[in-house]
């Protein structure tokens, strides 16, 4: 598969066309801009389902396609709703859908989801794909389902058969228009809300920040990227899919879920950092956490260490437990000690995190 990249930094031109970098800490997508993304480690994505999963005993991926597919299928309706409308009246047209589909999943490539083939469409009716290299089976499951049902404006049913390496997709049309189930359940979205003034160094011809393309290896043709710097697998998400499966998987198993969330990532960084001998003076949280901008997960404004206790204020986060255990993972790692981490619920545009020995 040819794909075209920019001419002075390599960056694909589907992160060009879709990604903005804001000066508050967000990234969000170019045609829709009310589409914020991010940028996570997969291990992380994977590590939040396996360990929830693990915690409670059962598995949770059926809930976790639930929650990425209604997120998938808001956004791809919000995209094709954009230019007043006319970008759905093409995109969705006779001509125009397959034409769609084939963008849709050149995106899925770029980000880093895997590489999707069709083996039969449709138009309208029914989609199967191979993916091979998933990232995270039900998430790329969830993804593509909701892609495909707001592509049509339909409600499919989805089945699929995993395999090492590779999951096959089958999804069939069983109604016309849309059924949302639990219309309260949806996420609400996680714009920014607080201006910053976060610089980059970017890329005279294509504005993508010298710190992506610098960092990031795309492997286009097996839909992987791959981080430079850690040689681990990345992803691009859509924030409001990571908020859409906690709260989907808080619906159905309690109130304990965003703790158990935040455990996991705690225990997901500190065990990445394992070995990383670094001092654990404030200065060394700020560096740890200037990485968030770049991702996407929102804009750190203020770290303090008093004693044992740490404290950061982080400007429109894309998710509280995942970045308070992204806090605490940094805590355990440059103390030695398993924190007890707090957050304060993002009502106003920040989250303040409190991380102290447990
Ligand atoms: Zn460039």
């Amino acid at each position: 598969m040819s794909v075209i990249r920019c001419r002075e930094c390599g960056g694909p031109i589907y992160t060009r066309i879709f990604r903005r970098w804001n000066s508050d800490g967000t990234v969000t997508g170019r045609l829709s801009s009310g589409v914020r993304i991010c940028h996570i480690e997969a291990g992380e994505v994977c590590a939040m389902v396996e360990g929830v999963s693990a915690r409670i005993g059962y598995p949770i991926d059926r809930i976790v396609v639930e929650g990425e597919r209604k997120a998938s299928r808001n956004i791809t309706c919000e995209t094709l709703s954009a230019g007043r409308g006319l970008l759905g009246i093409i995109g969705r047209s006779w001509g125009g859908s397959p034409v769609s589909l084939k963008i849709s999943l050149a995106i899925s490539r770029s980000v880093g989801f895997g590489a999707p083939e069709v083996l039969k469409y449709i138009r309208g009716r029914e989609l199967k794909l191979k993916v091979q290299n998933p990232f995270c089976v039900p998430i790329v499951v969830g993804d593509l389902w909701g892609n495909f049902e707001a592509l049509h404006r339909i409600t499919a049913e989805a089945s699929w058969e995993e395999e090492p390496g590779a999951v096959t997709i089958n999804m069939v049309k069983v109604r016309d228009e849309m059924v949302e189930e639990y219309p309260d359940r949806l996420s609400l979205q996680k714009m920014a809300t607080l201006p910053g003034d976060v610089g980059f160094d970017r890329c005279r011809r294509c504005g993508i920040p010298r710190e992506v393309t610098g960092s990031i290896e795309w492997d286009l043709d097996a839909g992987v990227v791959t981080s430079r710097v850690t040689g681990r697998r990345e992803v691009t998400v859509m924030v409001e899919g990571v908020n859409a499966v906690i709260s989907e998987l808080t619906g159905e198993l309690g109130d304990e879920i965003p703790g158990m969330v935040q455990q996991v990532e705690q225990e997901y960084v500190a065990g990445k950092m394992e070995g990383s001998r670094l001092p654990d003076t404030t200065r060394e949280y700020g560096v740890l956490l200037d990485e968030l901008r770049v991702m996407g997960m929102g804009n750190p404004v203020e770290v303090e260490k008093e004693g044992e206790r740490l404290k950061v204020r982080i400007n429109n986060p894309f998710c509280e437990p995942l970045l308070a255990g992204r806090v605490g993972g940094y805590y355990k790692a440059l103390e030695g000690v398993t924190p007890l981490v707090t957050w304060t619920p993002d009502e106003e545009g920040y989250t303040v995190i409190e991380a102290n020995p447990a």
